[in-house]
């Protein structure tokens, strides 16, 4: 077993909803109409002109390898109303707001799970298929507030089986976690050897969230995006790339709640 490599402490790498692509991208952040807006930024040599889309995965700009950031913000204000919008309208799309009553489904471990709501002391059970809560206060805030603090819950213990199946084939070192509430990432590891999950990856099925574990896990060893990361990624999910793909994809459906 190779000696893990020790990052500079401090050092911290996340996984984003989007994960990187071959080519060089970076995450930039502009303000448009006084609100603060994070794009991807990919510049390649066969560009010619600045170009701006949105869609499931956010703002993307591609732009030329020797565009200033000055030229890109400058098209980025012209295009300002037109981006605000459709991020607006992608961020509807993607969260469908829950209303907390019976009869709703929320994903568990990638299966449905049928909401029974109803009055009486506080408890949340999981039969097969149904999220049953039973709350003094019925409203939505209150059901919400009991249902988010049961699903925490088992991502913990869950993220918490999971990474001991995966750890020693990664690293020897212990581990501390810690549930992330971010809206923007999955993941994400701190060079203290402390790991953010994302509690909502919960919701996710199983391969999924063990790629994002097995993923963090992999930064305690190498704390970058290297082959020699991928290779630690691959040793213990040698179908990881699929399993990347499957995530940029999908991963809009698992951010309710
Ligand atoms: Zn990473």
């Amino acid at each position: 077993m190779p000696i893990p490599h020790n990052p500079p402490i401090g050092a911290q790498l996340e996984l984003p909803f989007a994960p990187l692509t071959a080519n060089p991208v970076v995450t930039t952040r502009a303000v448009l109409d006084g609100q603060p807006v994070d794009y991807l930024l990919h510049r390649s040599h066969g560009r010619r002109r600045i170009s701006l889309s949105v869609d499931e995965r956010g703002l993307r700009v591609g732009a030329p390898l020797r565009a200033s950031l000055r030229e890109i913000e400058s098209v980025l204000h012209d295009h300002a109303r037109w981006v605000i919008r459709k991020l607006a309208d992608w961020r509807e799309r993607r969260a469908p707001a829950r209303r907390w009553e019976s009869g709703e489904t929320l994903t568990y471990l990638g299966l449905p799970l049928t909401l029974d709501v109803a009055r009486g002391p506080r408890s949340v059970d999981r039969t097969p298929g149904q999220l049953r809560v039973r709350a003094p206060d019925t409203s939505a805030p209150a059901v919400a507030a009991l249902a988010v603090h049961w699903l925490r819950g088992q991502a913990l213990d869950h993220f918490h089986q999971r990474i001991e199946q995966f750890r020693t084939r990664v690293t020897l070192d212990p581990i501390a976690i810690r549930l992330s509430n971010a809206r923007s990432r999955w993941g994400s590891c701190h060079a203290s050897g402390r790991i953010s999950l994302n509690w909502r990856l919960i919701h996710m099925p199983q391969h999924l969230i063990d790629y994002v574990l097995v993923h963090e896990l992999a930064h305690l060893r190498e704390m970058n995006h290297s082959p020699r990361f991928w290779a630690v990624v691959g040793g213990v999910i040698p179908d990881y790339a699929a399993r990347r793909r499957e995530i940029r994809r999908e991963s809009h459906r698992y951010l309710v709640d």
